[in-house]
């Protein structure tokens, strides 16, 4: 058993409170580690902290910024099997996954934006008479990141980056669900010398840390990632304090399949856009839309892939899914199916929690479960699971497959399968989704815009878009 701590000012500590929270290894199901319990007044220790900081950093050339990050980036990938076997002990996934995914990417969202901090440019418009307006980007001043426990230090540098490179300071919590890599990280940058003060990471829930940040006055930016039901609850808080809001929120992403794909590599890859990370990705594709005139082939060689997904301990090379993330998900999904058999559906496969037996016997794991027989309708189609479950539906021409797919409150990623390209083409500007993946998926360039329609979000991430949304721009206007 071991205590994390905050990062504030440059510093490890204690939240003031001197309480902790349990932190529980999914695998296991048992507690392993304790979080500090923040709440305001650590809030405003990093705000002060961050206060501080602010001239300095804002101040100093993009180049210095850049490496600093540069820096930080290079010391994650040197710390990638310690930062890999942490992120799965925290949050049930293999570790081959967060070894090949998640702290790759970490590092890499610090290399990518710790470089764009140096190209970053704006505008200027030319007025007939001679007359400038150039725009100058400046920095927000003490911006806010809320990330959720999904791909936690993946999602967590995802937003840190970008903020730092602009030249705010930053006042960050991890989900306290999953914190490990957060406070590993911290000691990370206190090794890479980042200033104090720079980045300040306060560890706690969100009832406690979350909600003192989203409400301090002086953090003027909030960039979260989570639930749409947590997004809508901040942004009540912060759109009347006229805050700058990014909300990345939840999704019930198409997968939709046609009778012209690459039948042998759709039904591979669409496994893996289903279940990767135990179906436990805001991109995973949860309803599959499958073109009538192929509708048994797909379902019965899908079943047959899935069943070959072994579930078992997270620290095995051989297992293909971890186990979920706590005990209440993994009661959410576990409820789901239970609604899916209520509304008529039939389950194909899995359906039920797994025991893997040794140390796992107590772990919170389910098997792939896929579901047939239920319209687009009902709730079971309708709500965002987050695990690994998936239906199966049938649609006759791509008017019903396009009207299915966009038949949620949800618009965040789909995906299609053909090969006509033209088919492609005309479909995806009718989706109502903010990413289209096109016989891919999760393929990602982080220059890209990034982000959901609908109840999936507000903004967009990635590349210069989330340079802008980091920055103020302000006109300046030179008469002639
Ligand atoms: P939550 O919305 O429960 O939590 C996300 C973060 O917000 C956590 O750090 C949480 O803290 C914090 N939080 C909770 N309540 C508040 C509050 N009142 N004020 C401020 N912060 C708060 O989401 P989950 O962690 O359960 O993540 C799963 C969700 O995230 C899914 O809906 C998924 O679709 C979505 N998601 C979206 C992505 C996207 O890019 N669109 C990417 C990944 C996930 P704590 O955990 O400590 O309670």
């Amino acid at each position: 058993m071991f205590n994390l701590q905050n990062y504030i000012g440059g510093e490890l500590r204690a939240a003031r409170s001197g309480e902790y929270l349990h932190n529980y290894e999914p695998a296991t199901g048992a507690v392993y580690s304790r979080i500090p319990a923040s709440g305001p007044a650590d809030i405003n220790d990093a705000v002060e902290a961050a206060r501080a900081a602010f001239p300095g950093w804002a101040g100093m050339a993009a180049r210095d910024r850049g490496a600093h990050m540069l820096r930080v980036a290079e010391l994650v990938r040197q710390n990638l099997d310690r930062l890999a076997e942490a992120e799965s002990r925290d949050n049930g996934k293999p570790v081959w996954l967060a070894r090949e995914v998640d702290i790759p990417r970490a590092s890499e969202n610090f290399r990518f934006f710790g470089t764009a901090a140096e190209h970053f440019s704006s505008e200027a418009h030319q007025m007939a008479d001679g007359s400038i307006n150039y725009t100058l980007r400046r920095p927000v001043g003490i911006v806010g990141c809320i990330s959720p426990w999904n791909l936690p230090l993946y999602l967590f540098t995802w937003k840190i980056a970008p903020a730092l490179a602009t030249g705010n300071c930053v006042v960050a919590k991890p989900s306290e669900i999953t914190p490990t890599t957060a406070f590993l990280f911290s000691e990370l940058c206190r090794e890479a010398g980042l200033p104090p003060g720079v980045l300040n990471i306060v560890h706690g829930d969100g009832a406690g840390a979350g909600s003192a940040i989203v409400s301090h006055p002086e953090i003027k930016a909030i960039s979260f990632t989570g639930g749409t039901a947590t997004g809508k609850h901040i942004a009540s808080t912060a759109a009347p304090m006229f805050k700058k809001l990014s909300l990345e929120l939840g999704g019930k992403n198409a997968t939709m399949v046609f009778a012209d794909c690459d039948f042998e590599r759709t039904v591979k890859e669409t496994v893996r856009a289903s279940f990767a990370n135990q179906g436990e990705i805001c991109l995973c594709g949860s309803r599959i839309l499958v073109e009538e005139s192929i509708y048994e082939r797909y379902r019965d060689a899908f079943v047959a892939e899935v069943q070959k997904l072994t579930v078992g301990d997270p620290k095995e090379p051989t297992s293909r899914q971890g186990a979920l993330v706590s005990e209440a998900h993994m009661q959410k999904v576990l409820d789901y199916i239970a609604l899916a058999r209520e509304e008529g559906g039939t389950i194909l496969t899995g359906g039920k929690r797994v025991y893997p037996g040794g140390r796992c016997e107590n772990g919170w794991f389910v098997a792939p479960t896929v579901i047939e027989g239920l319209g687009p309708r009902c709730r079971t189609n309708q709500e965002e699971i987050f695990g690994p479950v998936v239906t199966l539906q049938s649609f006759k021409n791509d008017d019903e497959a396009v009207a299915n797919a966009n038949s949620t409150q949800y618009g965040l990623a789909f995906s299609m399968w053909t090969e006509s390209v033209h088919r492609a083409h005309g479909l995806a500007r009718r989706l109502d989704c903010g990413i289209v993946w096109i016989n891919t998926w999760l393929q990602r360039d982080l220059r890209t815009p990034f982000g959901g329609m609908k109840n999936s979000g507000v903004g967009r991430e990635g590349g210069w878009e989330a340079m802008r949304f980091f920055t103020e721009a302000q006109n300046v206007c030179v008469g002639a």
